[in-house]
């Protein structure tokens, strides 16, 4: 398990217990929206990895498939442009399949919604959204999200799947960094 130096780290906003836990309510409401359907859960890499992991193995839904994107913001400095690159697509054909797209964290939502008019052209039967994280300014994209993990305010954050410089991804837990390592 991921671990940090504790002068590192400022702020634990969410546990590992409460994360855990929250997952396994999404699971349930998801379980019980896709009881008759086929499911296809598409992660984005490579923050999604984690909660990919663990609510897709807290489902008990008997046919659940996977696929992975990766995509790449154009744009300067640290904030999502909306112009989007494919990185590595689907090797699935989405037509009449039951797509949910599984997100890490959704900041500005610009990524989002890019992808989800892409996806959307490919002819899915259904299209939704489950995020384990989502921020205030998400609101402003106008993102419809059917599954949201927690709202958490506008900081920076690191730990279950979100990283800085790919450092601190692999914490259980979500927490703000110290001040020093900014400096
Ligand atoms: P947006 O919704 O702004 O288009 O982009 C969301 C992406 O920005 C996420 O998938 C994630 O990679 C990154 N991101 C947004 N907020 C944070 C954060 O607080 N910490 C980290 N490490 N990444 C973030
Ligand atoms: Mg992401």
């Amino acid at each position: 398990m991921g671990s940090a130096r504790p002068e590192d780290i400022e702020r634990v906003l969410l546990t590992e217990e409460e994360i855990q836990q929250r997952l396994r309510e999404m699971a349930q409401q998801i379980d019980a929206d896709y009881a008759d359907r086929d499911l296809l859960l598409v992660g984005v890499l490579k923050g999604a990895v984690m909660v990919m992991a663990d609510l897709s193995r807290a489902l008990e839904h008997e046919t659940v498939a996977m696929d992975w994107m990766a995509v790449s913001s154009y744009g300067s400095g640290t904030r999502s442009s909306g112009v989007v690159r494919i990185l590595k697509d689907l090797d699935t054909d989405l037509s009449g399949r039951n797509v949910l797209i599984v997100e890490d964290i959704i900041d500005s939502g610009l990524t989002l919604s890019w992808l989800i008019t892409n996806l959307r052209s490919r002819g899915p039967a259904s299209l939704e959204v489950a995020t384990m994280f989502r921020k205030p300014e998400a609101a402003v994209a106008q993102v419809d999200v059917k599954y949201v993990g927690f709202d958490l305010p506008n900081e920076f954050l690191v730990g279950y799947g979100l990283d800085w410089a790919e450092k601190y991804r692999t914490l259980p837990y979500v927490a703000t960094l110290s001040a020093h390592l900014y400096a």
